[in-house]
């Protein structure tokens, strides 16, 4: 098999299975396999039925490195028993640090906008790794929990980079930064300024930034103005599933999870377990990953001859039971079969893709890394601490825990400076209409100087922690002279 590039298969469960058959007779009546070896992993629910919680086989996971590239059907994640997501698993473990999806008004498939003639075209680069999907998270008091997010300059550079980059192959002009810097100043702010950083080495490139509230009805209001959007984690998950809905549902929505070194190619649905083994599932949004995964290796050709036939498929009414239409559905294989028998062709009420003259296969297998690489990116920036801010259970009001906290830091170099009850100040100011609960934030500054370390405010915490329940404990910090800790509403 010498001169194919090996990808490793997953059918997955449910549905995956079938539409996974579906796509490989597709590529098989489209010569993709000529330069395409596929190699079987097992992942999914028969792993975990064997007690195996990450989901996937030792074996696996070594041809998954081997090859660099996963296509995958859907997995199921078993409720309870300690099983995690096997695709937040496989994402953050190989470092697929970028999530593409494309979503685009298909011919055939009924929705608000293809009734409105409004054509729906753009992509959206979801970050893939940090934010709140570390799943940190700690019950801190009875009443209390709280999750960690997560958001790193490298993680930022790394994300914005990768959707410059790929607008730039795209042939995209317009870059959009989806962010709620105005309420998330450190977070969704480093995220904002780095993608105008990274911006400038892109000149050919438009950007613009808006807040991710105003930009879902916008979404709603005016799909097509937007052509390449960029967002954080979790912003970015629930983006783009309003963006798959706009285009007719998860069944049209490609997904592909790229990293430097090792991708993962996937439909976004589930394993539809109400219509497996019925052929009735759609294999679109596997096919469309399928396609990008083509791209990917440099199969721009096939990727191109079989996303036309696709298109001009269910231009011609041909359809799975899922989506609106005229006439009989048909089902799952019937589908594959009918854009197998349409290569050649392309849709005629809308642009088809344009074809390049050829395929140009080609894929550069992992290089095992010895080390974790340490992405480091502001090496020079200095910091210096200047206190720290507690997070302490307790009842009392804000008056009575601020005069215990002053006796309590009287002969150390910090004062208290304030008191916050879910992010808003109570104390010395605040209003008796806040309603807090029995967590608080107590923040203790330098009363002069500086210090040198931490040392002194972790002999504060053990001070404190005599007295009060200590929930959490940070070192606040100044970075270059920049504070690196928000205020309190209201401060
Ligand atoms: P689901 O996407 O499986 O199903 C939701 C609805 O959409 C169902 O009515 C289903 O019949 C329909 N549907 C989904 N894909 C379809 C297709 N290709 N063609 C026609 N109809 C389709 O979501 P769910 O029911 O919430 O989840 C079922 C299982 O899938 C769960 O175990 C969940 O953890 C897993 N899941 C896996 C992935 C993944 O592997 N990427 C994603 C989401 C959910």
């Amino acid at each position: 098999m010498a001169g194919k590039i090996r990808i490793a298969l997953a059918p997955g469960d449910g549905i995956g299975p079938e539409i996974t058959r579906a796509c490989l007779h597709i590529f098989q009546a489209a010569g993709v396999l000529d330069h395409i070896e596929f190699t079987e992993v097992q992942m999914g629910q028969s792993v975990f039925a064997t007690g195996e919680t990450r989901g996937m086989s030792d074996e696996a996971i070594e041809i998954i490195e081997e090859t660099g590239i996963l296509y995958k059907g859907p997995m199921g994640t078993p409720i309870g028993g300690g099983g995690k997501s096997i695709n937040v698993t496989l994402r953050k473990t190989f470092g697929a640090f970028a999530n593409l999806r494309h979503f685009q008004t298909l011919p055939g498939v009924e929705t608000v906008y293809s009734r409105a003639g409004v054509p729906v075209d753009f992509y959206v680069v979801r970050e893939n790794v940090e934010d709140t999907y570390g799943g940190i998270e700690h019950r801190v008091t009875p009443d209390s929990y709280v999750a960690k997010r997560l958001i790193t300059t490298p993680g930022c550079d790394q994300i914005c980079k990768f959707a410059f980059e790929t607008a730039e192959s795209f042939g995209i002009d317009r870059v959009t930064c989806g962010h709620k810097a105005n309420i998330m100043k450190m977070t969704d702010g480093t995220f904002l300024d780095r993608f105008r950083f990274i911006s400038q080495d892109f000149p050919q490139i438009e950007t613009e930034d808006v807040i991710i509230d105003a930009l879902c009805m916008n979404l709603v209001l005016r799909p097509d103005k937007y052509k390449m959007i960029v967002l954080t984690n979790l912003q970015g998950d629930i983006v783009s599933d309003l963006a798959a809905g706009l285009v007719g549902g998860l069944g049209f929505a490609p997904s592909a999870n790229i990293g430097d070194q090792i991708s993962i190619f996937e439909a976004v649905h589930g394993t539809a377990p109400d219509i497996a083994n019925k052929d009735l599932a759609n294999p679109t949004s596997l096919l469309l990953s399928g396609l990008i995964m083509l791209r990917h290796i440099g199969m721009r050709k096939s990727a191109a001859i079989i996303e036309n036939s696709l298109l001009h498929t269910l231009e011609s009414g041909v359809h799975t039971g899922d989506v609106k239409g005229d006439g009989e559905p048909v089902g799952t294989m019937a589908f594959a079969e009918a854009i197998a028998s349409n290569l050649g062709k392309s849709p005629s009420t809308i642009d088809g893709c344009a074809v390049p003259p050829n395929d140009e296969p080609s894929h550069t297998p992992p290089v095992r890394p010895s080390v974790n690489e340490m992405m480091v990116t502001n090496e020079q920036v200095k910091s210096v601490v200047c206190g720290c801010d507690l997070f302490l259970e307790t009842t009392l009001t804000p008056l009575d825990l601020a005069a215990k906290l002053q006796r309590i830091c009287e002969s150390t170099p910090f004062k208290l400076t304030v008191i916050s009850n879910r992010g808003t100040q109570v104390w010395p100011v605040g209003s008796p209409y806040t309603e807090i609960v029995n967590e608080s934030c107590v923040r203790f500054e330098l009363k002069e100087g500086s210090v040198i370390g931490q040392g002194p405010t972790v002999h504060l915490l053990a001070k404190v922690a005599e007295k009060f329940s200590v929930t959490d404990f940070i070192p606040i910090k100044m970075y270059d002279g920049v504070r690196g800790f928000s205020l309190a509403q209201g401060q």
